[in-house]
């Protein structure tokens, strides 16, 4: 079968009702955005037949496009009110910056690989979505530039939370990442900032990203020896 032959638009509603609402995804926002956004823009030429496959997907330089349920269970931690600015540490497609841009009102996403944020790029421009601003560099310093954010999440695991991403979360902003003492193993985490230094967390169990590399993340070497055992989220 071609890849025009597909009709992806059915695909995209059976993910949602199959493999979001029946797992407890309610957020109406992000259900309607995930119904929204064409997952097909995002994956490689050979991987269209399953872009709409209960799971991760290969991008270039190893790394992944997160499982839909994933993004959806992600966006639903934010918490997101349309007026919101999101920081996003880890672009890889732009398939998630895609995804919360039809939420919030500005998304803001940092990504170590150039190549990556050539790849989003060029895909995001396909669809014309003009709310998403995306920055070359290491995330675990995030953004300071466009700070506070009302929302920030991360799509790749650390051993811990970058301090610059707490600094530069609103008071009352929510902040999605997976932590973990393993490269390859991480819990789903949600903090809130309360207050100045006041956060709350809580823990949204097992998960497995690919590693955040960087000052505050896994160092390069370490990522370097590294190696897959299987797939990401
Ligand atoms: N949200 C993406 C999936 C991200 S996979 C999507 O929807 O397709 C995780 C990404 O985090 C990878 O692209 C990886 O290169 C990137 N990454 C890892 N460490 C990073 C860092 N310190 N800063 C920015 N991006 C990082």
């Amino acid at each position: 079968m071609d890849n025009d032959d597909y009709d992806f638009s059915v695909m995209r509603a059976t993910m949602v009702m199959a493999q979001l609402k029946e797992r407890g995804i309610e957020d109406t926002a992000v259900l309607n955005a995930m119904n929204t956004v064409p997952r097909e823009i995002f994956v490689a030429d050979s991987y269209k037949a399953y872009a709409y496959k209960d799971g991760p997907l290969p991008l270039p330089n190893g790394q992944t496009i997160s499982q839909p349920y994933i993004v959806a269970l992600m966006a639903s931690l934010l918490n997101l009110a349309p007026s919101d600015r999101v920081l996003e540490i880890g672009t890889g497609s732009g398939y998630a910056a895609a995804v919360l841009s039809r939420i919030a009102s500005e998304v803001y996403t940092v990504e170590r690989r150039q190549e990556l944020i050539n790849y989003a790029r060029n895909c995001l421009d396909r669809l014309g979505y003009d709310n998403i601003h995306l920055h070359h560099g290491d995330g675990t310093l995030g953004w300071p530039e466009h700070a506070p954010y009302d929302a920030i999440v991360v799509a790749a695991g650390g051993p811990i939370i970058p301090a610059a991403l707490r600094d530069q979360l609103a008071i009352g902003g929510r902040l999605v990442m997976p932590v973990g003492s393993s490269q390859r193993q991480q819990h789903l985490k949600q903090i809130i900032r309360l207050g100045q230094n006041n956060f709350s967390q809580k823990d949204y169990g097992a998960v497995a990203f690919v590693p955040l590399i960087g000052a505050e993340g896994w160092p390069v070497t370490a990522a370097k020896k590294s190696k897959r055992r299987r797939p990401e989220q």
